[in-house]
């Protein structure tokens, strides 16, 4: 699987001007790799509580969910891995202080998997 680095990019701009506040999306793309976010109507509370399936776009791909831990730990919580099991097959956590290293990508069981960073657009 791969990630676009302006996605990556765009994340990581996105979790810094939301900081202290957790952001979160969904990512899509087209066939292997994931280059666009699907921005969700932020609810406060946890995040799992934030996801229904109901807002889910007709006919987009989602491959899975990204948010970020004002921390700096990308470790998934308990939390986490309940909706990581929910969405998707990839989850991204990005962590304070958001730089280029500043991100894991887990599977559903909450097991760190790579993602291959491509230029792209
Ligand atoms: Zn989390």
């Amino acid at each position: 699987m791969k990630i676009s680095r302006g996605l990556l990019k765009t994340i990581l701009e996105a979790a810094k001007s939301a900081h202290p506040d957790e952001f979160i999306a969904l990512l899509s793309g087209s066939k292997d790799v994931m280059d666009e976010l699907i921005f969700l109507p932020f609810v406060s509370g946890s995040v799992s509580a934030v996801i229904h399936l109901d807002m889910l776009p007709i006919g987009m791909k989602v491959f899975g969910t990204v948010h970020s831990h004002p921390s700096p730990s990308c470790r998934p919580s308990e939390e986490d891995l309940s909706l990581f099991t929910r969405f998707g097959k990839y989850h991204i956590i990005v962590c304070y202080p958001y730089d280029e290293n500043s991100w894991k990508c887990y599977n559903r069981k909450g097991e760190e998997v790579e993602l291959e960073v491509v230029e792209k657009d």
